[in-house]
């Protein structure tokens, strides 16, 4: 893993595949807001993904007037955001244990409890901006079910459930979990082989779309896009001003800030290894005759011994109502997926997992699944590039002893849960005075706050495919 995690990552490869959120792509997909690229800004924002979005947004809230720039090296938002599984899911219970009293112990019960409350607060305001502005993403808060196949992951779900909920309360809406038998999950979910499941509040949306909208947001406030952009090298003056180096030219200004996820390391080595790449794919299809027209009233995850899958169905209302929308399939190679990490072509698909993708649902479903569509199952394939961090948490805020440069980025594959919290942390951290700064500590957790101590940690794969509290995977990786 960790010679995987060597490999650079380089720029956003320029022949991405295309997803299924953006067909057709959206209106501001090739924009330059002005012909030339300005030579200056009070901020320049590296990568236009909801995390680049989110904060150019917020930078325009909070000090309207103030110069923002966002260079894109492909289409607007076509890195993971334009091309994930749709899926507004934080499963905290999975990593509760390990955040606090694991084998691993490794923040804290106070930091465990921030986190989980973070991630479930994330997911309420990003469908709450949604409707806010109008973004028409099909934001569908709703709830979600973890079907397991696994008795480990099960014995150990309902233990971190049932901390959670000791140390929460019963009542705190990040705690709340329905635990279902073999046989209830069975008939409620149309998943003929569960062992149980676990059952909690979620949603979906286009995250594509909800990028799209948030940076339409930030363009209306006076934002400059500059997509097809790539930043392909950055340095500082020593004065605290970062020139940051394009084919169109170079831009300087005294904040800039990485947006860049996967793609970190390319402009900062320093992250080497610490944010890793991992090639993930995603297929939608059309749901079998057996399930319900209107799609399914939650979202689910399949959870195994050594991995998952994530997955929507497009909501009531939609064009595509009912559409399955599947993730996942890196548990079927061998070493956990191994040859994954480090894989930044979002050009091809894996060959084994394209096969596993396209015919797990019948296997999951069973004969509710019923006939495939007439039209046939497959709609479309494609793949995208992710950014797993060493210690499992983002990255966020100022980069130690390099004045001006920030940084928000390595979402693990769970971006909807964090980019815009994280967003708005690195706004206040950026422009909020003392009070705003203490009020920020009690909310966003500081174990995942950029820091000296967090920069000496190394990858060695990602935590969240284990059972919660499990250090290793140990005998099972071998199964
Ligand atoms: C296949 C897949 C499925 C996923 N499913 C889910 C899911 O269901 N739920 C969930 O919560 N999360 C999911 N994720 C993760 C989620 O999509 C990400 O965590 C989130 O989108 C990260 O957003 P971001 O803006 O930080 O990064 P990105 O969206 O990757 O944006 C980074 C941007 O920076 C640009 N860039 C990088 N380097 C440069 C450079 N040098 N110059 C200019 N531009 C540059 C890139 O082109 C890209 O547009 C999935 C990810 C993938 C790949």
């Amino acid at each position: 893993m960790e010679e995987r995690g060597r490999i650079p990552p380089g720029l956003p490869r320029p022949d991405p595949t295309v997803s299924y959120w953006q067909d057709p792509p959206a209106e501001i997909a090739d924009l330059r807001t002005s012909l030339d690229l300005p030579d200056k800004a009070d901020y320049v924002i590296v990568g236009s993904g909801i995390s680049g979005a989110c904060i150019a947004f917020n930078i325009s809230c909070k000090q309207p007037g103030a110069s923002v720039v966002v260079l894109e090296a492909r289409q607007a938002a076509s890195g993971a955001t334009g091309r994930n599984g749709g899926h507004t899911k934080a499963a905290s219970y999975r990593s509760f244990l390990d955040h606090c009293v694991g084998k691993e112990k490794e923040f804290g019960l106070d930091e465990a409890m921030r986190i989980a409350r973070l991630e479930y607060s994330n997911i309420e305001a990003t469908h709450a901006l949604a409707k806010q502005y109008q973004i028409g993403c099909d934001s569908t808060p709703c709830d979600t079910v973890d079907i397991i196949y696994s008795q480990t992951h099960l014995d150990a779900g309902k233990q971190a459930i049932e901390r959670m909920r000791e140390v929460m309360g019963h009542d705190d809406p990040a705690a709340k979990y329905r635990i279902y038998d073999a046989r209830t999950t069975r008939e409620t979910f149309l998943t003929p082989t569960a062992l149980g499941a676990f059952e909690y509040a979620a949603g979906s949306l286009s995250a594509y779309a909800f990028a799209i909208g948030v940076l339409r947001l930030g363009l209306a406030k006076g934002m400059n896009l500059q997509t097809t952009t790539p930043a392909e090298s950055i340095s500082s003056s020593g004065q605290a001003i970062w020139r940051v180096q394009t084919p169109r030219g170079s831009v300087t200004t005294p904040n800039l800030i990485l947006a860049t996820n996967a793609y970190t390391a390319h402009l900062l080595p320093q992250m080497q290894g610490l944010i890793v790449p991992l090639h993930g794919q995603v297929v939608a299809q059309r749901p079998g005759t057996g399930l319900p027209r209107h799609g399914l009233t939650d979202t689910y995850s399949f959870i195994h011994e050594t991995g998952y899958e994530y997955m929507i169905t497009r909501p009531p209302g939609t064009p595509d109502q009912g559409t399955v929308i599947i993730g996942g399939g890196l548990w079927k190679l061998p070493n956990s997926g191994a040859s994954r990490y480090g894989e930044t072509r979002d050009s091809v698909l894996e060959p084994t997992i394209t096969s596993f993708l396209r015919d797990c649902t019948t296997e999951y479903f069973g004969s509710n699944w019923g006939q495939d569509n007439s039209a046939g199952r497959i709609v479309k394939e494609w793949s995208g590039i992710m950014g797993a961090s060493a210690d499992g948490l983002p990255y966020v805020g100022a980069m130690s002893d390099m004045p001006g440069l920030w940084i928000s980025a390595a979402f693990n594959g769970h971006g909807m849960v964090w980019c815009l919290n994280a967003a708005e942390a690195l706004v206040e951290m950026m422009t909020g005075d003392g009070a705003a700064q203490k009020k920020l500590d009690e909310w966003f957790p500081r174990s995942a706050r950029m820091s000296k101590d967090r920069m000496g940690r190394r990858f060695m794969g990602r935590k969240d495919l284990r059972a919660p509290g499990e250090a290793e995977f140990g005998e099972r990786s071998r199964l």
